[in-house]
């Protein structure tokens, strides 16, 4: 089968020929369709974290596609169901954490596309208990960039406990931050989007935002208080930069919420005494359970979310890595592998 391998960190990825993966009894093959491009696919391949990724490595957790072959423990799917393989690719199923429903905190999760090759290739191996049905009504594009983008957004303003009629802000506005947007105006909140860029800005107003704001044009923070008078009631932030995360903090209101979602290679310096006394709660949130996934599929089942995709080809992969490390991509690519 055809598939994009990075064999080093930091080395462009080779179209290849490899294997089929084998599936034990409790897996199962998916012919993959579509497969979205992730910030955390470029971070993978520049072994950007502490945690580093397996080499060599196909890179993908958005792949999403058909079953073709079903492990002979595995009987609630089927050959011919519509699945996508999120970035959960399985959790130990008995820890304290997998037992309260935490099963992403697992510490023997697995993730796929980083431990476990992932999605851009033809076929891909998946855990029949972590993959997740499409709804009939999604479409395989449409549906892949739900399988991260989609799921960690949806989770992360389910975490930052943000309630109808709420202030948020959502600081980068990408391909995580535009499924934000629209998770955010469905769940009744008030947003503003903070990223830069004409195209950005159009798109995030299209999508529901009252407000964008051009970090490059100036202190988001600043805007924001002078927009609200205060701050935010949280802030979710995807931005792939220190900046984004410290211009968040500084944008959140009194008892408010900052979500750490994005995940630059840096450190994040909070104050402590303006956290006390202001009373901010700062939390992480990594991607969302099966069931964070299936709400979040139904929210876009029900034509509420409407990713803005390019379709590109997986040939174009290392030119889409720079485009994207480089900011220049609007939405989200995902490569048809149909
Ligand atoms: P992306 O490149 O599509 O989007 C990042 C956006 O941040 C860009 O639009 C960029 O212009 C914007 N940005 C950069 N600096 C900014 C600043 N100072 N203020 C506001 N915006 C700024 O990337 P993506 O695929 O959306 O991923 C975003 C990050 O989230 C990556 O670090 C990725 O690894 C991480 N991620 C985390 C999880 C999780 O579970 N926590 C899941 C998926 C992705
Ligand atoms: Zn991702
Ligand atoms: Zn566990």
């Amino acid at each position: 089968m055809k598939a994009a391998v990075a064999h080093e960190f930091n080395t462009p990825l080779t179209i290849d020929d490899v294997p089929i993966p084998a599936i034990n009894e409790n897996q199962v093959l998916v012919n993959i369709k579509a497969s979205g491009v992730c910030h955390t696919d470029i971070h993978a391949v520049h072994g950007d974290w502490p945690v580093k990724p397996k080499m060599p490595l196909i890179p993908g957790h958005e792949g999403v596609g058909v079953i073709t072959e079903v492990g002979s423990n595995v009987s609630h799917l089927k050959v011919g169901d519509r699945v996508g393989i999120p970035f959960l690719h399985i959790a130990c199923g008995h820890c304290d954490y997998c037992l309260e429903g935490k099963e992403t905190i697992c510490p023997d999760c697995k993730y796929t596309g980083y431990h476990i090759d992932g999605g851009y290739a033809d076929y891909c191996r998946a855990e029949a208990d972590y993959v997740v049905k499409i709804p009939d009504n999604i479409g395989f594009i449409e549906a892949a960039p739900l399988f991260c983008a989609g799921v960690t957004t949806y989770k992360a303003l389910k975490v930052s406990k943000a309630k109808p009629g709420d202030w948020v802000s959502i600081v980068g506005a990408g391909g995580l931050g535009h499924l934000a947007i629209q998770y955010a105006v469905a769940m009744g909140l008030n947003v503003i989007a903070v990223d830069t860029g004409e195209d950005r800005k159009k798109l995030s107003l299209e999508l529901g935002a009252s407000h964008f704001i051009d970090f490059m044009d100036g202190k988001p923070d600043e805007e924001i208080q002078s927009l609200l008078h205060t701050g935010v009631h949280a802030s979710i932030c995807t931005a792939v930069s220190e900046q984004g995360f410290e211009s968040a903090y500084a944008s959140v209101r009194r008892g408010g919420t900052l979500v750490l979602v994005g995940l630059p290679p840096d450190d994040m310096p909070l104050p402590i005494f303006d956290t006390v006394i202001n009373g901010i709660t700062v939390v992480g949130s990594i991607v969302g359970t099966r069931r964070d996934l299936e709400e979040c599929l139904d929210f876009a089942s029900r034509g509420k979310i409407k990713t803005d995709i390019q379709v590109r080809e997986l040939d174009e992969i290392n030119q889409i890595f720079d485009e994207l490390d480089s900011g220049n991509i609007t939405g989200r690519i995902v490569l048809d592998l149909h």
